[in-house]
């Protein structure tokens, strides 16, 4: 059975929006997703706000609240029966046990026991990451497996397949394994073979996302 190892901030829940709203919140500011173009969110914040956009990474709720991005749900429960999901992310400190309690109230067809923290995502044994951070996807095609973006600005110059969402991902996913899928084949399995929606490099689809490992400092 093929292995698939999906990041969780900003690919299955969507931390961007929540993060740009508590702080427009506060400062008065009217900061998207879309705005932020590369991995340092202290340039695209007022100046007086500067690096402390990352203390709310550090609020006790931050995490547990998050709300599912479009179709993450109910794909990755499609998914979980024909492939082997491991949800690997790495967390801050105080978000571990969010994100333990997080998957266990939404993902429980995969549950915490395949719940990974982990920085180093290429060390992770799996056939494919989704993920959106460029350091992550890159790591991970250096040991020639295969990385898929979730597609943000951000992410936009590292070379490998990406999807504008999770529909896109799910027909990716059986373009590359439907075969090789536990359960048989991908004609029963899978959604309609239609157009991938995924492709290599270039701008697509809308822009979310998050700072990865670390979210600064
Ligand atoms: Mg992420």
């Amino acid at each position: 059975m093929k292995t698939l190892l999906i990041d969780m901030d900003s690919v299955i829940v969507d931390l961007m929006s929540a993060w740009c709203k508590r702080y427009n919140d506060d400062w008065n500011d009217n900061l998207t997703p879309a705005d932020i173009l590369t991995w340092e969110w202290e340039k695209y914040v007022k100046p007086e706000c500067g690096r402390k956009i990352y203390q709310y990474l550090d609020e006790p709720d931050m995490f547990l609240n998050l709300e599912p991005l479009p179709h993450a749900i109910e794909v990755l429960e499609r998914l979980s029966r024909h492939f082997e999901i491991l949800i690997v992310t790495s967390s801050r400190r105080g978000a571990m046990a969010q994100k333990d309690e997080w998957v266990s109230r939404h993902l429980p067809f995969i549950g915490r026991r395949n719940l990974i923290f982990a920085h180093r995502k290429d060390k992770v044994c799996g056939d494919l990451l989704f993920d959106d951070a460029p350091h992550n996807l890159e790591a991970f095609r250096r040991t020639g497996r295969l990385a898929v973006a979730m597609d943000y600005a951000y992410n936009r110059h590292v070379d490998c397949l990406r999807v504008s969402g999770w529909l896109d991902f799910e027909q990716l996913v059986w373009r590359l394994f439907g075969g090789e899928a536990d359960g048989g084949g991908w004609e029963d399995a899978g959604p309609s073979k239609g157009s991938v929606g995924c492709c290599r490099g270039g701008a697509r689809g809308h822009q979310r996302g998050d700072l990865g490992p670390a979210y600064g400092p």
